[in-house]
């Protein structure tokens, strides 16, 4: 599951305990994104805060891991490089799914080499609050859909209430509200 992860909340950590349920998956891996290409209309947190979020996020699940190939490759962040990158480093025989939410799979045809992206992954995405599950243009055989329970939590909405001090306790993990307040983070 690629993301920029900024912060990690639990519409993420639901949308992957699901689909690693439905799917019976040996691992979730989480990829927090280097320099995200799409996101150039306001500051990202440093990458490394980014992923040290998503290790605290997901460390109490012994089926959920972090990698860093996206935050350790430089220049802007290419799920089609992620992807090649995951193939090699777990192997031929290992069968690789990439779960996006409704929102960023209505945009994968615009994602660089989209073609090859098919070959490499099985898409699998996931319901989201306010964005059409569409499967729209996207071959059936590889991109799959998962109704998961509606998490109405997105990465802007907790960086605008830390910004104005509300609360996001109960949306993201505790372990991150801390480290959110330990970093001074969206302030
Ligand atoms: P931002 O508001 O900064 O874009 P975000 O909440 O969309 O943050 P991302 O890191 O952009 O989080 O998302 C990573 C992946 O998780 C994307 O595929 C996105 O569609 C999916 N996702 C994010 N939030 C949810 C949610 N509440 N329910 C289901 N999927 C989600
Ligand atoms: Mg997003």
């Amino acid at each position: 599951m690629g993301g920029t992860f900024d912060p990690i909340h639990h519409g993420h950590l639901v949308a992957a305990s699901e689909v690693a349920d439905r799917y019976a998956l040996d691992e979730v891996v989480f990829v927090p994104t280097g320099q995200p290409w799409q996101k150039t209309e306001h500051a990202v947190t440093p990458a490394e805060d980014r992923y040290l979020m998503t290790v605290i996020a997901t460390a109490s699940n012994p089926r959920f891991s972090v990698s860093r190939v996206d935050v350790d490759r430089v220049g802007p962040t290419y799920t089609v490089d992620t992807l090649r990158e995951l193939r090699d480093q777990y192997g031929e025989k290992t069968e690789l799914f990439f779960i996006t939410g409704a929102d960023a799979l209505s945009k994968i045809l615009s994602w660089k080499d989209a073609d090859q992206l098919f070959e490499l992954a099985h898409f699998v995405g996931v319901t989201r609050p306010g964005f059409a599950l569409t499967d729209a243009h996207l071959p059936a055989d590889v991109v799959s859909l998962v109704q998961v329970p509606a998490m109405a939590i997105s990465s802007t909405d907790c960086r605008r209430r830390v910004a104005s001090g509300q609360p996001v306790w109960y949306l993201v993990p505790d372990g991150v509200v801390q480290y959110i307040t330990k970093r001074h983070l969206y302030r």
